[in-house]
């Protein structure tokens, strides 16, 4: 154990001697680190990945488990490769890199096998400053090791950092009579789907939407919706819930608009959570969405079992409920004005709509397999149309037929 906490302090020290800033992950206002190529060299044994940089920058890495993954975080950085993602080969099966948040960098190697690493360094070169790490194949019992035994006090991006989310005010706004918690999926280093010439990125469509969204919101009066990402960056499916949270919302609403292996069904599908899958197309379209931690390298810690917690599960319960009937009136809303997919209102486990009390669905727009839908999902006009019929169906949802005796914003009681 103190061989590895050692290495990984040499490892910073060496990155240090070669780095300006004394301390800290970066300085905000200095330039990113440029990124202009990324090399790999791997088999089954070894594997050294060289990424071209304009200056030696601090890191840190870390090794992931479930599937075995290594991490490298990184000051902010503009990628410059030609590729989104580098296909692996031998140890290494794929290396996705990105924006994680303000001021941090990731890159984020997906492993054939365990590895470790036994050089990590930059170094100065007649061809420029190459960061280089080069690691070898370890057994299992020895991986699960160095998982268990690393020093995470210097990552900048662990889940469990969503408490300091510095998106979320500290105080909720006063005025915030019906709260609506508007999330754009995937971000950052995780693109979500694309189109099929890679032009149409589906963080782009969430995000753009999500903005249009919170404006008709905004403007529609007893109602404030705020977004829980507002720039292209990575959030954690946790820190999207615990921002929410923090922030007490009264509706939460994750966008998508995913893409599947038939490219004929097209529409608009609103999910809310459930433990078994409503069917086999939901259960891998919540697979896809819940991979989102996997591959920026968060840890998936699971869950305390709380079902033995009587009033939390009496709070799910409720919840759950209302989140039903906020999908049936976005559904109501949609009929007959937008494309829908066969039934739907379905249901998965997604992990984004955990959050206990409040109410939660995620909406699939469209699917960017389809040609059709990705022209909409591209449309101004559409999006417009969208953003007023789901404000539509928010609005209805908080004033329920006076004969129904509790209203769907009671489900927040406090
Ligand atoms: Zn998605």
């Amino acid at each position: 154990m103190a061989n590895i906490r050692g290495f990984i302090a040499i490892c910073a020290i060496a990155a240090g001697v070669l780095h300006a800033p004394a301390q800290g992950q970066d300085v905000p206002d200095a330039d990113p680190m440029i990124a202009s190529g990324l090399k790999l060299t791997a088999n089954e044994r070894h594997f050294k990945l060289e990424l071209s940089v304009d200056r030696a920058p601090q890191f840190t890495f870390h090794y992931v488990d479930q599937p075995p993954r290594l991490i490298v975080d990184l000051p902010r950085t503009v990628f410059t490769l030609p590729e989104k993602v580098v296909r692996g080969e031998g140890l290494v099966k794929s290396v996705r890199y990105g924006t994680m948040a303000e001021g941090q960098a990731r890159m984020v190697m997906g492993l054939d096998r365990p590895v470790k690493l036994s050089r990590s360094e930059a170094i100065a070169t007649a061809a420029g400053t190459q960061l280089i790490l080069e690691g070898d194949f370890v057994p299992r019992e020895e991986y699960e090791k160095l998982v268990a035994n690393q020093d995470w006090s210097s990552a900048p991006a662990r889940a469990e950092a969503a408490s300091a989310d510095p998106l979320t005010p500290s105080t909720p706004e006063p005025a915030a009579p019906f709260l609506v918690a508007i999330d754009a999926g995937h971000g950052g280093i995780d693109t979500g789907a694309s189109s099929a010439d890679g032009k149409t990125l589906e963080k782009d469509i969430t995000l753009a939407f999500a903005k249009k969204l919170a404006e008709r919101l905004n403007a529609t009066p007893g109602i404030q919706a705020f977004l829980t990402r507002d720039s292209d960056r990575f959030l954690s499916l946790t820190e999207r819930v615990e921002i929410s949270r923090q922030r007490k919302a009264n509706l939460f609403i994750s966008l998508h608009a995913d893409k599947l292996k038939q490219s004929d069904i097209r529409g608009a599908t609103v999910y809310t959570i459930s433990d078994r899958a409503s069917d086999s197309l939901s259960a891998s379209v919540a697979e896809r969405e819940n991979f989102s931690d996997e591959l920026a390298g968060i840890e998936i810690v699971e869950e305390p079992s709380e079902v033995a917690d009587i009033l939390l599960d009496l709070t799910r319960r409720e919840t759950q409920a209302f989140s039903v009937t906020l999908a049936q009136s976005v559904i109501q809303s949609f009929n007959g004005q937008v494309e829908l997919i066969n039934n739907p209102h379905r249901s998965a486990g997604f992990r984004v709509l955990r959050a206990p009390e409040i109410p939660s669905i995620l909406l699939e727009m469209g699917f960017l397999s389809n040609r059709k839908d990705e022209e909409l999902l591209k449309d101004e006009a559409w999006r417009d149309k969208i953003a007023g019929l789901l404000t539509d169906a928010i609005v209805k949802y908080r004033q329920p037929p006076a004969s129904a005796g509790t209203g769907g914003a009671a489900a927040n009681g406090g």
